[in-house]
Order: C-alpha cells, then structure tokens, then sequence
C-alpha cells in the first residue's frame, strides 16, 4: 500500500526489516542495552555481523523513547536506527513514549541527511503492545512530523504477518484516505 504523505511516499509492506536493500536507513526495535536479542533486534544483529554490537557499546544505554545511529555493517543499508520502545503496561504514557521513538527516529534520519527509512513495529513483540493502538500512534506520528521533513522521501513500514499487515493497512485507510 502507497500513500502520499506532505511529499513523502508512505509505504506499507510485509517482509523482513533486515531485507529491505532499497532503503539507507533501517530501524532497529532495540533493547535498552542495545545488544542483539530476539525479534528485530536478533535478524538486524545477525545480518549487520558483530561490529555493530562493538558500534553499540559506547551508545549504551539508551532511554525509552530515545533514538541513536550507527552504520548498517553488513546489512544492505547504510544506517541502523537504534530506539528503545516502551514495555506495555510498564513504561508511562506509553502512547506518548511509542510516538517519541518515531519522531525522534525520523528527526535524526533527517538530520543525518537521508532520504530513505524503514520500520519495523516498535514495542509489538516482547513489550507487548497491541498491534492496532500502535499502528494507530506511528501512523498519526509520522502524519503529524511529515510537514517537519524536507530530505526524506520514503518512509516504509516493514510488517512481519499478514495479520498485522493487514491492522496497519486497516489503519493507514482511516487516517490517510
Ligand atoms: P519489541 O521488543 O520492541 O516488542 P520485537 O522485535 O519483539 O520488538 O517485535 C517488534 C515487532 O517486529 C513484532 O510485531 C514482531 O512480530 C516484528 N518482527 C520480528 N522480527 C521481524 C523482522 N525480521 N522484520 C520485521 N519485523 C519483525
């Protein structure tokens, strides 16, 4: 699914956030420690090989909500975009955390001057939050920073099911048509 967005296509896939070569900067559902692990974090880890953990190291820890950058290594990007997402039920105002990992993620994108990003479904995996509330806080954040971007051109959502494929695009409907 496409939409345009301020200028900025807005692009809605199921696949692998760590196979998406197209893109120069993909983003990582980090752990505060930012190590590999599961879910996103174990393919983005895998893929990138074990200098971007050695790239990590002196950016640890991070905060939630917060977002840093290191090279992709051996990933086919340029970039990974590491943020910490809230646990549901845990880490307060949740909706207000999941939207600062977005706007802080797509600010430094942009800052870094790119034209290209990828995102995964931050905080629902392991932190649990339900997938439709949180295709609803990236979606409307992404709505509300697009006016704020000048360099970056795309920005796709990479879904891991058809399920939640199928919840996002449900969602970009309403808040895009
Ligand atoms: P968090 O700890 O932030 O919840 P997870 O990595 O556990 O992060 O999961 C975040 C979302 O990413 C979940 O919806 C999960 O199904 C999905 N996911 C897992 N692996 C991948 C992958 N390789 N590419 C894209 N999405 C993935």
């Amino acid at each position: 699914m496409k939409y345009n967005v301020a200028g900025i296509e807005l692009q809605l896939i199921e696949g692998d956030i760590a196979a998406q070569p197209d893109i120069e900067a993909v983003v990582n559902a980090a752990n505060a420690q930012l190590k590999t692990g599961g879910g996103v974090a174990g393919a983005i880890h895998r893929a990138a090989g074990p200098k971007l953990e050695e790239a990590c190291r002196d950016l640890a820890p991070i905060q939630v909500g917060e977002a840093v950058i290191t090279s992709a290594f051996k990933l086919p990007n340029k970039y990974v975009v590491h943020t910490l997402g809230p646990v549901y039920g845990q880490d307060k105002p949740e909706a207000e955390l999941l939207a600062r990992c977005y706007k802080n993620s797509l600010h430094l994108v942009e800052e870094c001057q790119l034209k290209s990003v990828a995102f995964p479904a931050i905080s629902t995996g392991v932190f649990g939050y339900p997938i439709k509330e949180a295709a609803e806080i990236s979606l409307k954040t992404v709505k509300e920073t697009a006016e704020e971007l000048k360099k970056i051109k795309l920005i796709r959502f990479v879904l891991y099911s058809r399920s939640d494929f199928k919840v996002y695009s449900a969602v970009a409907e309403k808040i895009f048509d």
